[in-house]
């Protein structure tokens, strides 16, 4: 998961309406309630608003952002390539996938964003049955998170949400997933979930043998593993199992099909530990015929040739 924030200028007196960021900060951590294991900080060069907004202004590191070499364009390219195949996105609330997708969309520069995020102030607030807009620093003081760093620096600010953001389960994160606005009119939105939808794929098989279909992230220790085969369960999901390269650990691989409004079929897959409810799932469905994956299945073929 990529935990970031962005400082940036509103441009209140430009005629170009644009929030342009001056600053993205990011930390990756690997599971709910995981440590910070990278960090990211672009300090940008603004191109676009020749004024700053009185809140703008205020950012305690304005000179900073003036005197980079990077602009947006060469700090966005470098954001993405730090967050390699991570695509789950988690913010201190609304404001940062919108500003991203915008200014992305304002320089035409390529890579694809994550359509959703988590939102971590929406979660923190609910669990603590407030209301959704606490600031960030009332939520680290309440946390007793030590207060080191200055506020909006979004670095600091990342490492910050973070440091709230990990007190909450993996339930609550996945309670407070949204999406940056209002989907365009005749497009179905697939349900959120915390992994982002797969697709679209001709067929469910497809999607079976798809290699980020069969792919579990280790949560314990990152390592990247792929499951061989799948079971049909009785309960409409897809079942794989696995025994993490890295640590040894058991996981269960669960992959999910859903159609949108064009009937396109979409995958999403979920890791979790082979152990309770869900093992007792996966072992329903093992009981059944294993549905090989092409790939292994293409290699078996292959090993009987030469030995016969
Ligand atoms: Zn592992």
């Amino acid at each position: 998961m990529i935990v970031f924030d962005l400082e940036w200028n509103s441009g209140l007196y430009d005629p170009i309406r644009m929030d342009e960021i001056l600053q993205i900060g990011a930390v990756k951590v690997r599971a709910p309630g995981g440590p910070i294991v990278d960090s990211f900080n672009a300090y940008i060069r603004p191109k676009v608003h020749k004024r700053l907004s009185p809140a703008a202004a205020a950012l305690p590191d304005l000179a900073l952002y003036q005197d980079s070499h990077l602009d947006f364009p060469a700090a966005f390219a470098a954001f993405l390539a730090w967050c390699g195949e991570d695509r789950v996105f988690a913010t201190w609330g609304n404001g940062d996938l919108s500003a991203l997708l915008q200014n992305q969309a304002y320089w035409k520069l390529p890579g694809d964003l994550p359509k959703t995020y988590v939102d971590l102030q929406l979660a923190f607030g609910r669990v603590l049955g407030c209301s959704d807009n606490l600031s960030l620093e009332w939520a680290a003081e309440y946390c007793g998170v030590p207060d080191i760093f200055d506020p909006h620096n979004a670095l600091a600010d990342a490492v910050y949400t973070w440091m709230v953001g990990r007190l909450l389960t993996g339930e609550e994160l996945e309670g407070a997933v949204r999406e940056p606005g209002p989907f365009p009119k005749g497009a179905k939105a697939l349900p959120r979930r915390m992994n982002p939808w797969q697709g679209p794929f001709d067929n469910a098989d497809r999607a079976l043998n798809n290699r980020g279909c069969r792919k579990g992230t280790c949560p314990k220790c990152g390592a990247l593993n792929r499951v061989d085969r799948w079971y049909w369960g009785t309960d409409g999901y897809y079942y794989g199992h696995f025994a993490c390269s890295g640590c040894g650990r058991a996981y269960i691989l669960r992959l999910e099909t859903m159609r949108d409004k064009s009937k396109k079929l979409w995958a999403n897959t979920a890791v979790y530990r082979a152990v309770g409810q869900k093992k007792e799932d996966y072992l329903a469905a093992a009981e059944g015929q294993p549905i090989p994956c092409r790939s292994s299945r293409r290699r078996r073929r292959r090993r009987k040739a030469r030995a016969g």
